[in-house]
């Protein structure tokens, strides 16, 4: 959505806001978002294709995704009948999209319950110099910045810093299990 609105004309600050194409304004109230943008001012709201089709006011969403495969060299045959092995294609990567959708709200689960595990052993504290350290109390004194910087970490990297993170997930979901 960003690619398209900028390649149009739109200037998007930092936090993602520009000035709406659809109404006039002098401060930004539209949001754009990976897959669309909304104006919180006239409440326009479009995905990539109605956005063009809207802002170039085309007369059916096809044209704008004409209008975009030309400028955008897309190269997709606009009107014919897809083969069997793009359908197949796209097939897959829907399938691929779901799985890592799925992998990754249990990845996030995963390190927020074990965040919340280190603040719980975190709490173990001795009750007497003289009484032995509890193991996860230790464990926690050791990981519970670690599990902070990992949940940090997962929240701001993209999808591959996600997917490199895999290893480390899958070892915090057996501890988790095995509760140290
Ligand atoms: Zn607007």
């Amino acid at each position: 959505m960003r690619t398209v609105a900028e390649g149009y004309g739109l200037n998007i600050d930092r936090s993602g806001m520009c000035l709406c194409p659809f109404h006039a304004e002098k401060t930004s109230s539209t949001k754009v978002y990976p897959h669309n943008i909304y104006c919180f001012g006239c409440g326009a709201s479009a995905d990539v294709i109605g956005f063009t089709q809207r802002l170039f006011s085309l007369s059916e969403p096809i044209e704008a995704v004409k209008k975009l495969n030309d400028d955008y060299d897309l190269h997709f045959a606009v009107g014919q009948a897809p083969t069997s092995a793009e359908v197949s294609e796209y097939h897959k990567r829907i399938a691929e999209r779901r799985a890592y959708v799925e992998w990754e709200k249990q990845a996030w689960r995963t390190l927020h319950d074990y965040l919340w595990l280190m603040r719980e052993w975190r709490e173990l504290v001795p009750k007497s110099p003289d009484d032995v350290q509890d193991r996860r109390f230790v464990y926690a004194l050791h990981h519970l910045d670690y599990a902070e910087y990992l949940c940090d970490e997962f929240l701001h990297v993209g999808r591959s810093g996600k997917l490199a993170m895999g290893d480390t997930i899958r070892n915090i979901e057996n501890i988790i299990r095995m509760k140290g």
